[in-house]
């Protein structure tokens, strides 16, 4: 595109680019124009002045330019974002119509946009705003959302730590349409789950987890499964469902315990097959082998431990720790559910 601002980045920037990696580190930057903004859009260019890419502008964040697109004449404007829109929920299949239902409809970079989450709750968009490229293009992107896909609100929870990363405040609340219900009943296959989108964890609930929920429902008859770090138990009432003959919950936060069992009875689901453990998870693990408890399947999906590269050291020992006590809590031939999100 012509006449935009052009960023030329140093040849280690260049060779992530040619990986298609979407983010352009400070260190990569070897010459901007004075006085870009946050959110500006700028051309990537490399030691030639030739443009490899357009990208999104973020002066305050170690990421500083995220890319848009690979193709340098391409325009951004409403156009180019319905575009990334389609294409994204095109790629959700099914699940990104079913009218009871709940999906991630898109996925930050995965989707070619960067830092903008979209999760569907029925008719209700959530939204979170990650990143200074799509804060920019709030107005727009809200906009071409409506038209796509005639939700009947699309809600803003944008209350995530990384956007001061991005030197942008913390923002919740109504972004377009009718205020939504205080609690969304959405249905993932046979289990039902009533969401609390102001003020459940992220969007509401654990969405990108859906595909996880509904593998781990198949293999959980007759399963004695441990739920560790469960949250409001999305994947203990996944295997209550499938069948499981116990589920054991670790979970520290008494109001996410409350709140599974509010599920269990909505799911008509029998609750003495549910055992919940209010407790530091890295103790109750250790009790468990302490026991010899074994259990056929665990899960566990904590939260982020390393939050920075100080935290390095630190978190990957809690992952090596619950990881090893999960392994030791296994039956011969049980599945280990285990994730991390850390990044
Ligand atoms: N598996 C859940 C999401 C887990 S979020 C789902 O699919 O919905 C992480 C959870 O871990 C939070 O509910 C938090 O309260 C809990 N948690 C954090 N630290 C913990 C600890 N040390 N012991 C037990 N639970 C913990």
């Amino acid at each position: 595109m012509a006449d935009l601002p052009s960023v030329r980045i140093t040849p280690g920037g260049e060779r992530a680019l040619a990986r298609r990696h979407p983010w352009i580190f400070s260190g990569a930057i070897a010459a901007a124009p004075a006085g870009l903004a946050s959110g500006d859009t700028v051309a990537i260019c490399d030691s030639r002045r030739q443009a490899l890419a357009i990208a999104s502008w973020s002066p305050r964040s170690q990421i500083r330019a995220r890319v848009w697109t690979f193709d340098p004449q391409a325009a951004i404007d409403p156009a180019f974002f319905r575009g990334r829109i389609d294409r994204a929920v095109a790629g959700r299949g099914n699940n990104a119509a079913d009218p009871s239902g709940a999906c991630r409809l898109i996925y930050g970079e995965s989707d070619g946009l960067p830092g903008l989450i979209v999760d569907r709750y029925r008719d209700v968009l959530v939204c979170q705003f990650l990143a200074a490229g799509v804060e920019r293009w709030r107005g727009e992107i809200v906009d071409q959302l409506w038209e796509a896909l005639s939700p009947s609100s699309i809600y803003e929870r944008s209350d995530v730590d990384v956007r001061s990363k991005e030197g942008l405040a913390e923002v919740t609340g109504l972004l377009r349409g009718e205020e939504p219900p205080d609690r969304l009943e959405i249905a993932e296959g046979s289990v039902r789950f009533s969401v609390d989108i102001r003020g459940g964890h992220k969007t509401g609930f654990y969405l990108d987890q859906r595909p996880n929920r509904e593998r781990f429902l198949e293999l959980a008859r007759g399963a004695r499964v441990l739920d560790v770090f469960s949250y409001t138990g999305g994947f203990a009432l996944a295997a209550l469902a499938g069948g499981a003959e116990q589920v054991v919950q670790i979970e520290s936060s008494k109001s996410a315990l409350e709140e599974t069992r509010r599920q269990v009875e909505l799911n008509g689901l029998d609750p003495q097959r549910l055992i919940q453990n209010e407790d530091n998870a890295f103790g109750d693990l250790r009790r468990l082998v302490k026991e010899e408890q074994r259990f056929d399947i665990v899960v566990l999906d904590p939260p982020k431990f390393v939050t920075s590269r100080s935290k390095l050291d630190a978190g990957a020992r809690g992952y090596k720790d619950i990881n090893r006590l999960a392994f030791h809590l296994l039956r011969p031939g049980g599945l280990l559910f285990t994730f991390s999100c850390s990044g």
